[in-house]
């Protein structure tokens, strides 16, 4: 059973329309709902179920922290992602949303040619905190990286098969700077 304040991630299940209505931050495909967002539940009166972003109250970022943000933008040579969550710290509460850098010499411990083999938009990653002035994150070792990801062609969830992530709808086969973690949810 859904616990309320679970912290979930984008497309995660929530539960079917004949349970909950579905409020802000769900979506509704087929009688199933997902949370569209990174963000804690909440089931309110009339059981509406809606998904709060974290993103407008992050908790002090320090140096060797460990975030979960969003990737919203990816350059030629960084990685931009909206920290949603400090690992830890989720309790504790501080102004300003938080935007985070991956650079192309922090996404692993080989070298990157192309950022866009490595993530995709709106994937869900966990990194950490390298320097927490400038909000830059490494994704080096192995339990960080991509933590969960879409198909860029019909937005399922892309599901690992070794080293690779593959779209069982689709069947379109793509690559991340996979986290051991890919598939876990936040752990
Ligand atoms: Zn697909």
């Amino acid at each position: 059973m859904l616990e309320e304040k679970k912290v979930v991630l984008p497309g995660d299940f929530l539960g079917t329309s004949e349970e909950f209505i579905p409020g802000e931050g769900v979506y509704d495909d087929g009688g199933n709902l997902y949370a569209s967002l990174i963000g804690e539940v909440s089931i309110g009166p009339s059981r509406v179920i809606s998904v709060h972003p974290r993103v407008e109250t992050p908790p002090v970022i320090e140096d060797g922290d460990v975030v979960i943000g969003q990737v919203v933008d990816i350059k030629d040579n960084v990685v931009v992602v909206n920290i949603a969550c400090v690992k830890g710290k989720e309790r504790r509460e501080v102004a300003a949303p938080s935007q985070g850098i991956i650079h192309i010499s922090n996404v692993r411990s080989g070298y990157v040619t192309e950022l866009r083999q490595e993530f995709g938009y709106l994937d869900v990653v966990k990194a950490r905190v390298i320097d927490a002035k400038t909000l830059r994150l490494s994704t080096e070792a192995k339990d960080l990286g991509v933590i969960k990801a879409i198909c860029m062609r019909c937005k399922s969830d892309l599901k690992r098969r070794g080293n690779i992530l593959s779209c069982e709808k689709c069947k379109r086969v793509e690559t991340r700077k996979l986290s051991e973690d890919y598939g876990k949810g936040i752990v």
